[in-house]
């Protein structure tokens, strides 16, 4: 085993390798950019780097800095972790360049399944079933639009360099072909430099199942049954599970030894996913599976494959790096009960499941599990971090095993209202209602399910007197920065006296509230709801609400929603209504990367304007309504969360213009 591996990433994945690491006696080094110098990784590491500036071009897919990292420190293996250098098949001739071990594959098994097309040819060589589809070399337009035709309506557009759901588009016609073309190219272009794509026939009733697989250096290969990640949003996936529902042993059979076959088909070493596309119209048949790519690395996903196995994958992955055997063959890898994975984003269910940034200002997961079940709450951040608009918006993993998917999907919507996050946009909620779905628990999935659903589970009711009265009681100490309100020590200090009250000014979403807060002289409090309701409505609260306050805002949290409301700060001029009413902000931070019109160009509702990039992904900024446009956004700005993107021309100057 090794002495010392450095971890060439961030956020949750390297808290958990390091956790294991430190389990084997093994030290760690952590690397970090600046954006991360405080950072959980970095406390818990036993040495830490810094790497560079927080944009990854600058730290973390800087191999040569992180290789230079791993010698200065005496680091003898290198972790990459997901995402970012792990399926880099160059980083890994680096490393082995420097002298040092890479926990992964070798180079040439990633250069293998590195792009998908070639690794479908792959596949299909080794007798293992793909997707029909194009994966050839030729990219003119004419001729994939001609193979699409062939493929047969929908089809699916993908970057052959793709990973996290970028540079997808699925066509419905022929007629949308060659814009959803273009915009899979530049998405692709921006996120991988690498715009070829191939084009696959759209399964029908499509569910992902995902095969772990496991080689060491000794020419064995063994898998670790199956994993169902159906459930996605923007062809990500946003709840995963093992065993797949409804799985049958023929199927089972089929893909386990499909999966085992590809990996030897490569030589693989070390942890990977062979996922594959499933017709699930039919129902589970054993002949309507696809491969659609492998994944070279540890998967996201990987804890509920631990959980129904009881197997540790990242001690699995030092073990095989260091030499070793795999620690079980396969008649050894047995599965028990059921896991899910709910990954909890700072983003924005209701719009389209837009990534969010933000300070955490609260954040806190159940410390039990529910009952008759395990649970893993997988994080790399802590209170009072910073989801910043550089990485993934990822928060935390919350993994659970019971003995059934019944019990464990309980136990799973259990934890999620037990969750609390305030100070960033989360989709907690969007998570719960689909842990309730009536089709998600009876295990009907498919990966439309999200989108079919998608307005209940996205609709948050809005909330009601009592959610309100308890935002006007926390917020009673709201605008003083600090700890948690307490309006006992606040108000009752004087309660002996008399009757004590306060006036509270609230705002959620476009409703102004006005409340009075009294605590009265038996020590309980009582709200009145003077706005917006025009009767008044008073409200008992004999315990404190659950809510957290923080800068300008307090958040109430009910069951697994979260609502917000704002705590104007009455010194504060309310300027913000005005500038606000004709124009249209930028809804996260990122880079203008199109625009469509002009000053003074007369638009209709619904047609887009510009594209704005952000988070390596394509957003489409439509107008809200009729109007003419005053000022819009440079091609290339690079625009904060909140900027100004479009403003329209005030409507009297507009039918002026018009009259002219
Ligand atoms: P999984 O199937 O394990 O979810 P994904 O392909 O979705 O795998 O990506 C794994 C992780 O890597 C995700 O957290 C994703 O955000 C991240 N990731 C994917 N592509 C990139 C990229 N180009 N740069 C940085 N991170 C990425
Ligand atoms: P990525 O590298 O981004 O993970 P994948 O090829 O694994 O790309 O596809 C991501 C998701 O897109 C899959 O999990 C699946 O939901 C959907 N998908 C991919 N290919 C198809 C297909 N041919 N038909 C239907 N859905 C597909
Ligand atoms: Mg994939």
């Amino acid at each position: 085993m090794f002495s010392k591996i450095l971890i060439a990433n961030r956020g949750e994945i390297a808290c958990r390798v390091m956790r294991t690491a430190r389990k084997l006696g093994v030290h760690t080094v952590a690397v970090y950019s600046d954006a991360d110098a405080k950072s959980l990784h970095v406390e818990m590491a036993d040495e830490a780097v810094h790497i560079g500036p927080s944009p990854v071009g600058e730290s973390y897919l800087r191999g040569d800095k992180i290789v230079a990292a791993a010698l200065a420190t005496g680091a003898q293996a290198i972790h990459p972790g997901y995402g970012f250098l792990s399926e880099n098949p160059d980083f890994v001739d680096q490393v082995v360049a420097a002298g040092l071990v890479f926990i992964g594959p070798s180079a040439a098994s990633i250069r293998a399944m590195g792009l998908k097309d070639a690794a479908k040819r792959l596949m299909e060589k080794a007798g293992v079933p793909v997707v029909p589809g194009y994966h050839g070399e030729a990219q003119e337009i004419v001729l994939l639009a001609s193979k699409a035709r062939e493929i047969g309506y929908p089809v699916l557009i993908k970057a052959r360099a793709g990973g996290g759901g970028k540079g997808m588009r699925r066509v419905e016609h022929p007629d949308e072909f060659s814009e959803a073309l273009s915009s899979a190219r530049r998405e692709a272009k921006a996120a991988f430099g690498d715009d070829r794509v191939l084009v696959e026939k759209y399964v029908d009733k499509p569910r992902h199942i995902e095969v772990q697989v496991f080689g060491d250096n000794f020419g064995n290969a063994v898998h670790l049954y199956e994993r169902d990640c159906s459930a996605q949003r923007r062809h990500q996936k946003v709840i995963e599970e093992a065993p797949a529902p409804g799985m049958t042993p023929a199927l089972r059979k089929a893909m386990t030894e499909a999966a085992v076959k590809a990996a030897k088909a490569i030589d693989y070493s070390g942890a990977g996913t062979i996922e594959f596309i499933v017709d699930a119209s039919q129902g589970l048949k054993a002949d309507r599976f696809w491969f659609m790519e492998m994944n070279t690395r540890l998967q996201v996903e990987h804890p509920v494959t631990e959980m129904v196995t009881g197997t540790d994958l990242v001690e699995w992955q030092l073990r095989v790096a260091s030499g070793e055997k795999l620690p079980k063959t396969q008649s050894e890898i047995t599965l028990s009960g059921h896991a899910f994975e709910a990954r909890i984003y700072a983003e924005d269910a209701a719009k389209g499941f837009l990534p969010a940034t933000g300070t955490l200002h609260h954040l806190k997961f159940p410390d039990t599990a529910p009952q008759e079940a395990q649970m893993r709450v997988e994080t790399g951040v802590r209170a009072g971090d910073a989801i910043s608009p550089f990485y993934d918006p990822m928060i935390a993993k919350l993994v659970v095993h019971s003995k059934d998917r019944a019990m464990a999907l309980g136990a799973l919507r259990d934890a999620l209202t037990r969750t609390e996050v305030a100070g960033s946009t989360v989709n907690t909620a969007f998570l719960a209602a689909l842990a309730a779905d009536a089709d998600f628990a009876a295990g009907d999935v498919d990966t439309a399910l999200i989108g079919r659903h998608q307005q209940a589970l996205t609709a948050i009711p809005a909330p009601g007197d009592e959610t309100i009265a308890a935002a006007a009681l926390a917020a009673t100490d709201a605008g003083a920065p600090g700890p948690a309100a307490d309006p006992w020590s606040v108000l009752s200090g004087y309660a002996h006296f008399h009757t004590l009250a306060r006036r509270i000014r609230l705002r959620h979403g476009e409703e102004n509230i006005l409340a009075r807060v009294s605590v009265r002289p038996d020590g309980r409090f009582q709200v009145a709801l003077e706005a917006p309701h025009d009767a008044v409505n008073t409200h008992d609260l004999r315990t404190m609400p659950h809510a957290a306050r923080w800068p300008g805002h307090v958040t109430v949290f009910e069951g697994a929603v979260g609502y917000t409301f704002t705590v104007p700060d009455p010194l504060a001029r309310a300027d913000e209504a005005g500038a606000a009413a004709g124009s249209l902000r930028a809804p996260m931070p990122g880079l203008v990367k199109l625009v469509r019109a002009a000053a003074g160009d007369a638009v209709i509702k619904g047609q887009p304007l510009l594209i704005l990039e952000a988070m390596k992904m394509e957003h489409t900024i439509a107008a809200p309504h009729d109007g003419v446009i005053a000022e819009i956004a440079a091609e290339g700005a690079q625009v904060s969360d909140g900027t100004v993107l479009v403003r329209f021309v005030e409507e009297q100057d507009a039918s002026a213009a018009a009259s002219r």
